[in-house]
């Protein structure tokens, strides 16, 4: 199996490679060359099979220059019931909202709360095998550009692992305070983290540049070293979230859910598209779905674009309660434009060199057609997250995090407006204590406490439901960063952070 680069489809390299590489010298993301196709017999025997083994077969097609040892050791050591609270770490909650069933994919047992576990948990376990074979003996630099949840979700699976450092970067206004606390407290001696005056958008801007500059690899390589990405751009995270949709089609089957064979929708809360676009592949390896609802918080660029085949970053930025969807360049879409268009890499990078240039493009009416047929887009705006984090407890009991309520209330509106009953499944993409205000403010239940852990005590005490283990951790413990940089510093603040002169 190899990996073309979408703005260049004569680049092909094997998955260590791509995953050692992160991002294509041109710029352009790493894609399958085609789809594995998972056979009705393999998805049959995938229900009786563990998370993990589930996690084995899939990914097997994919890293073809991995062994099965290899890959069985990934595995293991990243899918453990310690680390994720049980032998499925990705389980599902099914609750009833106005009327209408819903399977929450609960993807948040991990270590940092929140979806990216998933991947991060994994990827250091990939990325070590990877330079190994392709590396050179050099150390590998982790940059990351953040909106919260994938910055702890990368320095805690990769802290310590030999040959790698990790520098994150977090927009300093941009991410809730229980995210920048879990950031600012990491241990490890290969971590360093950083905040920037900006919006996400202008740190993944400022990461890709850095990334992607020549003379910088070049000091980078006099050093013994070479980037690499744990961003969502990195084929090393998407493949891991490809499985879970999977498994997810799997117990819905053993529940009784769906009929074996038969399609499910997907709902997922959006922001640079990785988490949708690993569900969407899962289809292109034969699993039955039938639509993917693309929800959005107010920073909607995504929905408007799967209603007008236009996309239009040239509009006000939002900082809401849902920061980790707070974006308006969606990287992984560019996977999706390439695919969409028949593998066609000069009209992807048309469309990318637009986006650059003019901040937006409209695509061919082909990719709008396949686009409309296949995804539905909605949004929900501040008022409706809340509204919607408030009625699902109060009607179910149950607490979900705001970027869950925001897939929640889109669902809810797609179900309302097309009646389409199909099984659904919508990704459940944080625990609740990772945004104790917002939610605490959306239960509308007495006086806001002034402290964060107050507030998680408070939540607690009036839903009983469960904190996490790794976030109750945290109450009391020192900071260990606290810089903050303008995203023009943020190279030097690199090489400083490296030891690099
Ligand atoms: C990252 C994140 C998202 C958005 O996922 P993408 O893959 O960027 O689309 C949604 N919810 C939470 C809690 C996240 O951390």
């Amino acid at each position: 199996m190899y990996y073309n680069s979408t703005q260049d489809k004569s680049k092909a390299v094997l998955s260590a490679q791509a995953i050692a590489q992160g991002i294509s010298q041109d710029g352009g993301l790493f894609v399958p060359e085609s789809f594995p196709q998972i056979t009705e017999k393999e998805l049959k025997s995938m229900l009786e099979m563990s998370y993990r083994d589930r996690a084995k077969l899939i990914m097997a097609k994919y890293l073809t220059d991995f062994t099965q040892d290899e890959i069985a050791d990934c595995v293991d050591s990243a899918y453990t019931a310690e680390k994720f609270g049980s032998e499925n770490p990705a389980p599902i909650a099914t609750v009833n909202f106005n009327g209408a069933e819903l399977n929450l994919l609960e993807l948040w047992h991990g270590p940092t709360c929140a979806f990216k576990d998933m991947a991060l948990q994994i990827l250091p376990h990939f990325l070590t095998k990877s330079l190994k074979k392709v590396g050179g003996g050099k150390d590998a630099v982790i940059l990351v550009a953040t909106s919260g949840d994938t910055g702890k979700a990368a320095l805690e699976g990769f802290k310590d692992v030999d040959h790698t450092k990790i520098i994150v970067f977090y927009p300093e206004s941009g991410v809730s305070a229980m995210q920048k606390h879990q950031m600012n407290t990491q241990e490890g001696e290969n971590v360093y983290v950083c905040a920037i005056r900006g919006n996400f958008d202008d740190a993944q801007t400022a990461v890709k540049k850095i990334f992607t500059d020549p003379a910088t690899a070049q000091v980078l390589d006099d050093n013994n070293m070479m980037f690499s990405s744990a961003n969502s751009i990195n084929w090393g995270r998407l493949l891991p979230q490809i499985v879970y949709y999977v498994s997810a089609y799997c117990d819905m089957v053993n529940k009784g859910k769906v009929a074996f064979g038969d399609p499910i929708n997907i709902t997922v809360p959006t922001g640079n598209f990785g988490n949708i676009l690993a569900a969407y592949y899962a289809y292109e390896m034969g699993l039955p779905v039938k639509r993917f609802i693309c929800a959005s918080n107010s920073n909607n660029v995504l929905t408007d674009f799967i209603r007008t085949g236009v996309y239009n970053k040239n509009r006000d930025f939002y900082t809401t309660v849902s920061p980790s969807m707070d974006i308006l360049v969606s990287s992984n879409l560019e996977r999706l434009l390439y695919c969409m268009s028949g593998c066609n890499d000069a009209e992807t990078k048309g469309y990318m060199e637009l986006l650059k240039s003019e901040g937006v493009y409209t695509v061919s009416t082909k990719i709008k057609e396949k686009l409309q047929s296949m995804f539905w887009g909605g949004y929900a705006d501040e008022d409706a997250t809340k509204r919607t984090i408030h009625d699902l407890f109060e009607q179910q009991g149950y607490l979900c995090d705001t970027h869950t309520a925001v897939a929640v209330s889109v669902c809810d509106a797609y179900i309302r407006e097309s009646g389409d009953p199909t099984p659904v499944v919508i990704a459940s993409t944080a625990s609740p204590y990772k945004f104790s205000k917002a939610v605490l403010s959306a239960l509308d239940k007495g006086k806001m406490p002034e402290s964060e852990f107050d507030m998680v005590e408070q939540l607690h005490e009036i839903t009983g439901a469960e904190v996490p283990a790794p976030l109750a951790s945290l109450k009391g413990k020192k900071a260990r960063f606290g810089d903050v940089t303008d995203k023009e510093d943020m190279q030097s603040v690199v090489f400083g952070a490296l030891g690099i002169k």
